[in-house]
Formats: C-alpha cells, structure tokens, sequence
C-alpha cells in the first residue's frame, strides 16, 4: 500500500478554517485530525488529548531539544507543535492525516515533507473576513484591529500553498477540498504500484 496523504490546511485567522475542517472530518471518516500539543490553557469544552495535548512551556521546549515535533510555532503567546512520530506512522500505513496549523508551520512541513497536500482557505473577500473576526465578539477593538492587520499580511502566503479555497459558502468549501483529495491520489507519483499490477 502506497502513503497515506498529509494534507496541512491552513489560512489567516478568523477565515474559518476550523469549522471548514470539523465538516470535511465529519463526512470523511477516514480522515484523522492530528491532535497537536499546545501550551495554551484549555478553553471551556476543550478535553485533553482529544482537542490537544496540553502541556507546560518546559515540556514543550524538552519535546523541541528531543526533536519530537513535525513542525512546531509560537502564536498568540502559547507554543503549538504537531507530534511527528504519530502523524508520519499513521501515513506510512497508508492513512490520510489532517494538519489544521497556522502558516509558520505548514511552511516548515513543507521543507519537511514537500510531498504533503498544501491547502490555503481564503475569506471571499478582506472586508467579510473583518466582519467574521469582529463576529466573533471575544477581543477588544484594539485586538480585533491586530488580527486583522495580521491576517492581511498572511494573505501573502497563499502563494507558498498549493491550493487555495475560497470559504465563500462552507459546503462548496468542502466540496472543493474533496475534490482536491480525489484528484491527489489519482496522481500518477501516488498510484506507482497499482499501475504495476496492471
Ligand atoms: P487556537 O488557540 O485558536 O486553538 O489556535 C490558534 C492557532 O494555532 C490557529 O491558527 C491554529 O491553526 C494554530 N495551530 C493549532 N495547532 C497547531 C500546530 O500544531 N502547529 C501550528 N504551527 N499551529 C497550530
């Protein structure tokens, strides 16, 4: 059996790129979500090693020294890393593997693993991606501004990404990234040892 795919979403904050994930996770079942570490204190709702791993700043940076992490970044004030071992031991067995990380890191899976699936979600336009940031009713103007100041410059990125998806409507996002994943393990570079049984 042939590799799994890994496929990386990523995008500017405030796109929708979880709720983008959550939906292609629960109509693709055989899709498993990498569970990252994070030294974040966990949000109401949140469960250890289901939503992260959470896990203290000198764990973290042990697990850093100790070369545990596929990539690994610091947003917001907190470190977030992907555990190496699991994601690539699950993909050697042929499974699909979602990394749902922000830009510094897919930039590093990148130079890691360039054989991954580099999917970048866009706003339709910057002016609804300010509207969602503000939606979202948790930070102070000053905040919200920063944020978005932010996601402008990510933007840039999507350059570096394979693909890009417009976050216009959540289904067709979906739909689209379906259809990536289908056209991806119909490549020839992914399918070696079926065409030699033929
Ligand atoms: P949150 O704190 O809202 O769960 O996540 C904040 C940001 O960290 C999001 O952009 C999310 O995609 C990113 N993130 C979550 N896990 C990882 C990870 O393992 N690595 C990197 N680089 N970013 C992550």
């Amino acid at each position: 059996m042939g590799n799994g795919l890994l496929i990386v979403i990523s995008g500017p904050s405030g796109v929708g790129k979880g709720t983008v994930c959550r939906y292609l996770l629960d109509k693709n079942k055989e899709i498993s979500l990498s569970v990252s570490s994070t030294t974040r204190a966990p949000r109401i709702g949140e469960i250890d090693k289901v939503s992260y791993f959470f896990t203290d700043k000198e764990q973290f940076e042990k697990m850093i020294n100790n070369e545990e992490f596929l990539e690994y970044a610091y947003v917001h004030g907190n470190y977030y890393g992907t555990p190496k071992k699991n994601v690539l031991e699950k993909v050697e067995k042929g499974q699909d593997v979602l990394l749902e990380i922000d830009i510094q890191g897919a930039l590093q899976v990148k130079e890691f693993y360039p054989d991954g699936v580099f999917i970048f979600i866009l706003p339709p336009t910057m002016e609804e991606l300010k509207k969602r940031i503000v939606n979202r009713g948790t930070e102070t103007e000053a905040a919200i501004e920063e944020r978005f100041k932010t996601a402008y410059k990510e933007i840039e990125y999507v350059f570096k990404y394979d693909y890009a998806i417009l976050n216009d409507e959540i289904e067709l996002a979906v739909k689209r990234i379906e259809s990536i994943i289908e056209a991806e393990k119909c490549k020839v570079k992914r399918q070696i040892e079926i065409i030699k049984d033929i």
